[in-house]
């Protein structure tokens, strides 16, 4: 299936030897590189791995429910399953295995003590619906921790429960459209930048604006002219990313919030980049009514697998009497409660509603206050420092081989931002990317922002070392010139990975999500 040796090595038995030649031998796998099947391929539908007793007579309480054909799941036994999952996991890249440049999205070492501490059965074996008093101690880290999120920020209040992102983002948009409706006052527009993430016009629309773009400078910034110009009675809000996509600080930002106040807007500021500032700079300062924090990327959860997320959305003196349900308040016995909607009326009488069914992402929350805890104000200080310090190294370690589209606008914030131009004709940011994986690295993110052609943009986070750096540096600039000199053999990476290059355009247009025998 893969060609990892053109060379036309044989496996030691192959099932064309005689006697042999109905069983498979040949397992696929090289050395310790792994050709994995599927499970319905490995197991069968007559093995299985549980011995159960003999079925007693029930009474059939299914009727017409009960199925009526086989479901032809794979059986296997449990080493069988085991070591399929763990073949599978050998073929992944994982943070734990190298550095993971991926830009926006802070994929950093995360801590084992905040591993430790989320998987504590106090915190990791509560239940959603158990009694308050049962469950004191989770309910003051959610406490705690969203008193130093507020502190962080400069902000007001927060709300905990939104479970991502975007969807803190959303919270965040229906708090505006809340605040708005109260004073009867329905707009219909939200500006966002050109440079802003997808999840922020996605978000937007759903929640029922018109979004206009605003356009960037030549430095890679917020066009202030151009968006204060589109100001007026029927826009909403700006989504503003802070430090911007581009890896650059929005120097602009208060002078922006204050023209947006002044007509009558709100700002939300997408916090996903907070990593670069935390401990620096409060949003709160700056003229933020509403911002996300994504605990996955700036407050140690491990992501990026499709795992969870916690997006709590720090809210302005405005904006936080419209945030949702549930949230916690300390009670003068020193007891935390979550106010809910019985209490709403007497105390929250003007909350949007709630945003997920319970009170967030337990395991997130206990993660992130051991985080900010185990570093303290300073640590967190030194956290964005190292981050930023970082990124530059990277940013000037390769801007002669690489255009760095922003680079002589001085220092980059967390991520280091490049392009493809002076590639040779033919080659494209992809052929580097999928070179880095020879090399042993997961690829940078790719082709975002938007507003940079053939974008590469490189997060190295603060968790790397100057020797892991000067390693990935290495790699970036023997691609580089290889993508500068047109090396045909760039052309066919990968050759190294379990798969060679991939028609990813069919792969998302006809995804085989079924299995046929
Ligand atoms: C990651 C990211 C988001 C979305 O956050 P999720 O937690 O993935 O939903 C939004 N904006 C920016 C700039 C991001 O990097």
């Amino acid at each position: 299936m893969n060609d990892l040796n053109p060379a036309g090595w044989r496996p030691a038995m192959s099932a064309d030897q005689g006697d042999s030649a109905a069983v498979t031998t040949f397992t696929g796998n090289r050395a310790l590189h792994l050709e994995e099947p599927l499970l319905f391929e490995i197991g069968a539908a007559d093995r299985c791995g549980v011995d159960f007793d003999e079925a007693p007579d029930l009474p059939d309480t299914l009727g017409a429910f009960r199925r009526k054909a086989r479901l032809d799941l794979p059986g296997l036994s449990e080493p069988e399953a085991v070591r399929h999952y763990t073949r599978l996991s050998r073929q992944n890249y994982a943070i734990d295995l190298g550095l993971f440049p991926l830009g926006s999205c802070t994929m950093k070492h995360n801590p084992r003590l905040d591993e430790k501490v989320a998987r504590m059965p106090g915190f990791a074996d509560v239940h959603p619906l158990q009694p308050q008093q049962t469950v004191q101690g989770a309910l003051k880290v959610i406490n705690e921790l969203a008193h130093w999120l507020i502190k962080l920020t400069g902000m007001h209040g927060v709300a905990m429960t939104p479970k991502a992102g975007a969807h803190g983002e959303l919270c965040g948009l229906l708090c505006i459209r809340a605040a708005l409706e109260a004073r009867g006052d329905a707009r219909e527009v939200i500006l966002v930048p050109e440079s802003a993430h997808g999840t922020n016009p996605a978000t937007a629309a759903f929640a029922g604006y018109r979004v206009e773009n605003i356009p960037a400078t030549e430095d890679g910034r917020v066009d202030v002219a151009a968006l204060t110009a589109r100001l007026g009675p029927d826009v909403a809000g700006v989504m503003i990313t802070n430090p911007n996509t581009c890896g650059l600080f929005e120097r602009e930002l208060k002078t922006i919030a204050d023209a947006v106040h002044a007509a009558g807007g709100y700002v939300y500021c997408d916090g996903a980049n907070f990593n670069a500032i935390v401990g620096r700079v409060r949003p709160g300062d700056l003229g933020v009514d509403a911002m996300h924090i994504n605990l996955h990327k700036t407050f140690s959860t491990p992501h990026g697998g499709g795992g969870p997320g916690s997006g709590p959305v720090v809210l302005s003196e405005a904006l936080a009497p419209y945030g949702p349900l549930p949230f916690t308040a300390r009670q003068p016995d020193g007891s935390v409660r979550l106010v809910e909607e019985e209490d709403a009326p007497g105390i929250h009488p003007e909350g949007f509603g709630r945003m997920c069914a319970f009170h967030g992402q337990m395991g997130m929350f206990t993660r992130a206050l051991a985080y900010i805890l185990s570093h303290g104000a300073d640590g967190l200080r030194q956290v964005s420092g190292d981050a930023v310090l970082n990124a530059n190294y990277v940013l000037r370690r390769l801007e002669d081989v690489l255009e760095a589209p922003f680079g002589a606008a001085g220092p980059c914030m967390h991520e280091a931002l490049f392009s493809d131009d002076g590639f040779a004709e033919g080659f494209s940011t992809l052929d580097l990317a999928k070179g880095l994986i020879d090399e042993g690295f997961h690829p940078m993110t790719v082709y975002f922002p938007l507003v940079v052609h053939g974008a590469m943009l490189v997060e190295p986070t603060e968790t790397e070392s100057k020797a892991g750096l000067d390693q990935f540096i290495g790699a970036m600039r023997s691609l580089a010139e290889r993508a500068r000199e047109g090396d045909p053999l760039l052309k066919s990476a990968p050759h190294l990975a379990p798969r060679r290059r991939l028609d990813e355009t069919l792969a998302a247009r006809k995804p085989k999500l079924v299995w046929k025998d």
